[in-house]
């Protein structure tokens, strides 16, 4: 009877219906959790300053940045095998010039000194296992290719030419529109005391090398103290937008 085939059908839909929809909010659910949870990030207006990068952030000799991301580069050298090869680039107030000439685009992040570009700690070339810290670094940093997570402007890796695996990675912060070799008004950090910000690029093993800090509570990160401390060499402009990338 057709009036009973429909009825079966009825209740057939009826227990199905519920499923798919509890079906789609799981998959909805999943599709949020996979989603990278936001980094809380603050706002730094403190004066910035070119300084030398402090020994405990593996790097070049002479390498500088602004001082004003030094707190978030310590935290990524204590988690990461990292090895920065450049920082600022540009002329200091002696006269002198920091950095690698000619390496970096037209408004790149490294005349601010709020870019850095990192290899891996004890690399021996190419994209071997010493880089697969820097392949979790970058993947934090950025989660989806041409998307960095703030306080990153721009990251530069796998899928960026002249970036990548056995080349190196490229981190900017976001920062207030500066001409190059000025330095911005405010930069975007993370702040590194926060929980929050411990828990999530923590590697499954300690990279080789690098013995992990007792996080923010243990008290190893001095945090940043930018009072009363005079200005550097380049001068601070105001603030607007951004532009593109600044590798
Ligand atoms: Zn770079």
């Amino acid at each position: 009877m057709p009036g009973k085939i429909n009825g079966s059908r009825d209740a057939q839909l009826c227990l199905l219906l519920p499923l798919l929809v509890l079906a789609v909010m799981l998959g909805c659910w999943a599709a949020a959790s996979a989603k990278a949870t936001p980094i809380p990030t603050r706002i730094v207006h403190a004066a910035g300053r070119i300084v030398p990068i402090p020994a405990a952030i593996p790097h070049e000799e002479g390498d500088m940045v602004d001082r004003r991301i030094v707190p978030n580069l310590r935290w990524i050298a204590a988690r990461f095998p990292i090895y920065v090869t450049d920082g600022y680039s540009g002329p200091l107030p002696d006269g002198a010039h920091a950095g690698c000439r000619g390496c970096h685009v037209k408004h790149s992040d490294h005349y601010n000194g709020l870019a850095v570009d990192i290899v891996a700690l004890n690399g021996r070339g190419g994209c071997d296992r010493a880089w697969r810290g820097i392949t979790r670094l970058a993947r934090w940093a950025e989660p989806r290719q041409g998307q960095p997570r703030a306080p990153f402007r721009w990251v530069g890796y796998n899928g960026d030419a002249g970036h990548g695996c056995g080349d190196h990675l490229h981190l900017s912060w976001e920062h207030a529109r500066a001409p190059q070799f000025q330095l911005a008004e405010w930069v975007e950090v993370f702040p590194v005391r926060r929980q929050g910000i411990d828990t999530q690029p923590q590697p499954s093993t300690p990279p080789s090398g690098v013995t992990p800090p007792a996080g923010p509570q243990g008290g190893s990160e001095p945090g940043p103290s930018y009072e009363g401390e005079p200005r550097g060499g380049v001068s601070v402009v105001q603030s607007g937008g951004i532009s593109a990338r600044g590798d």
